[in-house]
């Protein structure tokens, strides 16, 4: 988690790219404060949930067209695509303060973006495995199985967390040695699905399904 918010240049590089880009040649620059409200609308207008419900809408007719096999598994990142940051993002006013956030984690009590865990369970009625891979760091993995627990993510194979020296990799890199090692182990991955573009890095992602993440970016 700490990689994951240091890593975040942040909740307003993106979004302020996103407006400069949208204003084309005059380059004018977004106040950060409407730039703020433009997200917080994303999140909370219904735009968030309804391209959610659209993309994991088409990642199912993308399933229901692979042939499954009794190793067919399913890779879910943790922090912004099974929980959601998003009421603490919004209580530092899309800021940024390591030690709030990290209660915040600590706390086990990240909700579940609803869409995420109806298709969790719908891979689950198809028979897929499924693996959680999160940058999260090795003190944390107790708090994130309780939490994914707690929020209705029962059933999975395993949940994959950074090791102490595997702290200082690259979020891309380390996903996809681990997915690597899943591979070799025998499963066979078929969808992947996260909200940070690192999650789909390198070989054995299957079907990508990338989900819109407006308040940080993870390079
Ligand atoms: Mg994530």
């Amino acid at each position: 988690m700490k990689t994951l918010f240091l890593s975040i240049f942040l909740t307003l590089t993106l979004t302020l790219n996103l407006f400069l880009t949208g204003c084309g040649s005059s380059q004018e620059i977004l106040n950060l404060r409407t730039a703020k409200d433009i997200v917080q609308d994303y999140y909370e207008s219904g735009k968030y949930d309804k391209e959610l419900e659209e993309i994991y809408a088409e990642a199912k007719s993308k399933i229901d067209k692979v042939s499954l096999k009794q190793n067919s598994a399913a890779i879910f990142d943790v922090d912004d695509t099974a929980l959601s940051n998003y009421e603490i993002s919004k209580r530092l006013d899309f800021g940024y303060d390591y030690k709030i956030i990290q209660d915040w984690v600590m706390s086990g009590k990240l909700p579940a973006i609803k869409q995420t865990k109806q298709f969790y369970d719908y891979l689950k009625s198809k028979g897929l495995k499924i693996i959680f891979l999160t940058g999260r760091q090795q003190e944390e993995y107790d708090i994130t199985y309780q939490n994914l627990i707690a929020q209705g993510y029962t059933s999975f194979d395993t949940l994959i967390v950074r090791t102490e020296s595997e702290r200082k990799i690259g979020a891309g890199q380390f996903k996809s040695s681990k997915r690597k090692e899943l591979t070799e182990k025998g499963y066979e991955i078929i969808i992947c699905i996260g909200d940070q573009w690192t999650d789909f890095e390198g070989d054995n992602t299957g079907i990508k399904v990338k989900i819109p993440n407006y308040l940080y970016e993870i390079k």
